[in-house]
């Protein structure tokens, strides 16, 4: 089969789901977040990166095999730890077949899948139901606003969260909070609305937004458009959340 394209591994990471673990970033998005911090995760293709250390190949093409044989050396140790394997990207529904030969070939182990579920409903549905949990972003329930600020329609993305709360996967809630844009009043109370009742909802995580998010645009060729936006602050509003009964985590 064809290969996987990866653009990192990162091992004994504590913020990609449970314990301690090791999370595979796989290449190319369809979205386009204007404040996406990981511009080399965009592109399907290996690309070169100008870093102040050297020039560097973002993506690496991985059989399924050679995967599963790296993470299953990690098995035990993420085991003994309560962690496990994390499916990250980019958008990691993007090579659903290249997760779905590695994961029939991945020893036991916790499997999460972090996602911005934005992905035709069978390739979604299909996916999940392999994975033990799930982190789904939603991150503007505006349709012309998320249309604007991530270039695709909110509707795939909302439909593929009603599949993951009927599938039984529990799941996670991730909001990207960008000044201005999603961190509003509105928008994180239509996002509480819209989940409070679904399902297999274990929280809600907010993520302010990382303020070195531009850091790696220049490396790549691209501009960033939202440096205005690195010195204002975040609209936090957990209580909106959770006055809707839902557990909050604030990172
Ligand atoms: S979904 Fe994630 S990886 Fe894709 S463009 Fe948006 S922030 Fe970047």
């Amino acid at each position: 089969m064809t290969p996987g394209i990866v653009f990192d591994i990162k091992e004994f990471a504590v913020h990609d789901g449970p314990g301690i673990r090791t999370t595979v970033f796989l290449k190319g998005c369809p979205l386009s977040c204007v404040w996406c911090h990981s511009p080399e995760g965009k592109d399907p293709a290996p690309q070169m990166m100008h870093t102040p250390r050297g020039d560097r190949i973002a993506g690496k093409a991985y059989t399924p095999e050679a995967l599963a044989v790296y993470l299953n050396n990690q098995v035990s140790i993420l085991n003994a730890n309560e962690g496990g394997v994390t499916f990250s990207g980019g958008e990691p529904l993007m090579q659903a077949a290249f997760i779905h030969s590695t994961l029939d070939l991945l020893e036991p182990v916790h499997r999460l899948l972090d996602t911005s579920g934005f992905a035709e409903r069978h390739v979604f549905g299909d996916l999940v139901r392999r994975f033990d949990m799930v982190y789904f972003d939603l991150k503007l329930m505006d349709p012309q606003a998320h249309r604007t600020h991530t270039g695709v329609s909110n509707a795939p993305i909302l439909n593929n969260l009603q599949i993951l709360s009927q599938s039984g996967v529990p799941f996670v809630i991730r909001v990207p909070l960008i000044p201005t844009i999603t961190d509003t009043d509105e928008n994180q109370r239509a996002i509480a609305d819209h989940v409070y009742s679904l399902p297999g909802l274990l929280r809600v995580d907010l993520l302010p937004y990382n303020q070195l998010a531009g850091a790696k645009y220049p490396m790549l060729g691209m501009v960033y458009a939202l440096h205005d936006l690195e010195k204002h602050p975040v609209n936090l509003r957990p209580d909106l959340f959770l006055s809707k009964g839902i557990q909050v985590l604030c990172h």
